[in-house]
């Protein structure tokens, strides 16, 4: 396929994914990675950072609000929450629909995302300019470390677990996040493919039950067209064992009506796992 027509993501330099584009609209190399922004016929502009599908307008809207929605719906009237990552601006977005918050902070540590996505996305990055959210650039690892006790929710909307990602995925990273959340707060974790990185997705499930809790780690999944395998994972993790398959709070019925995912039903079946998942983490 003509480079010059196809944006192409290699996984493992064994399967890929194309995207044929109209225009490349932006691309630079920050300190961290290289940014480009593609205009696609089929995808709508596609944000890729070091060669990888990070942000399409037609698919992250379900990644932004199964990032997000699933781990609000645990917390009655959540006040302060962290993003770790996410410098799409998607899960600020997501997170600035419920009025209840007082305090919401990004913790991006490539402002060039930021920018860019500011520029080209400015729908998904529309959360950045609410008053309540304040955006920090720095290592998501040793920034999380100056907090105690602080939030009702952290998201941590992370790379792969390369470079400045790698940091995301260690079990001082997992233990800070759990010193920073509120007592029976909520810490969501994108945890990869269950078909094409298992390995990732088991060794991060089991890390993470090994710092929160067997009962207080649970992966849940949706489906994300861009990224490898469409099968996606998060899991969610608290300070104290709770099911997180049932929605005891969350957005009322008219704003989760304003979704294009998540939805009460959703939000059960997603904690339903295919018997090969259930097998990846027993
Ligand atoms: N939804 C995407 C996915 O699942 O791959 C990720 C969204 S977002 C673009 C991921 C962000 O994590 C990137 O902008 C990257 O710069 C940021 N990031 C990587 N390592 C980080 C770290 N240690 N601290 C803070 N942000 C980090």
């Amino acid at each position: 396929m003509n480079e010059r027509e196809w944006f192409t993501e290699a996984f493992e330099n064994k399967t890929a994914f194309s995207v044929k584009y109209s225009r490349k609209l932006y691309e630079s190399k920050s300190a961290f990675q290289k940014i480009e922004v593609y205009e696609t016929p089929v995808m709508g502009k596609v944000l890729s950072l070091d060669g990888c599908f990070m942000v399409t307008e037609k698919d992250s809207f379900v990644y932004h609000e199964m990032i997000t929605h699933p781990a609000t719906a645990m917390i009655k009237q959540p006040q302060s929450a962290l993003v770790i990552g996410g410098g799409d601006g998607g899960a600020i977005t997501e997170l600035v629909k419920y009025p209840e918050f007082k305090k919401i902070i990004l913790c991006e540590i490539d402002e060039g995302v930021i920018s860019a996505c500011r520029e080209f996305f400015p729908e998904i990055s529309s959360g950045l300019a609410d008053p309540r959210v304040e955006v920090v650039c720095e290592d998501g690892a040793a920034y999380v470390k100056k907090f105690q006790q602080e939030f009702d929710i952290i998201l941590v909307d992370s790379t792969d677990p390369v470079g400045p990602g790698k940091a995301l995925y260690e079990l001082d990273f997992y233990n800070s996040v759990k010193n920073a959340l509120r007592s029976g707060g909520v810490a969501n974790f994108q945890t990869e493919s269950p078909f094409f990185m298992a390995n990732v997705f088991a060794d991060t499930v089991k890390n993470l039950r090994s710092v929160f809790g067997p009962q207080s780690a649970t992966p849940y999944l949706c489906v994300i067209p861009s990224y490898p395998g469409a099968l996606w994972s998060f899991t969610m993790c608290s300070t104290e064992p709770k099911d997180f398959s049932i929605a005891s709070c969350g957005l009322s019925g008219e704003c989760v009506s304003s979704l294009n995912y998540y939805n009460a039903q959703v939000h059960i079946a997603a904690f339903v796992l295919p018997n090969f998942v259930q097998k990846l983490i027993s």
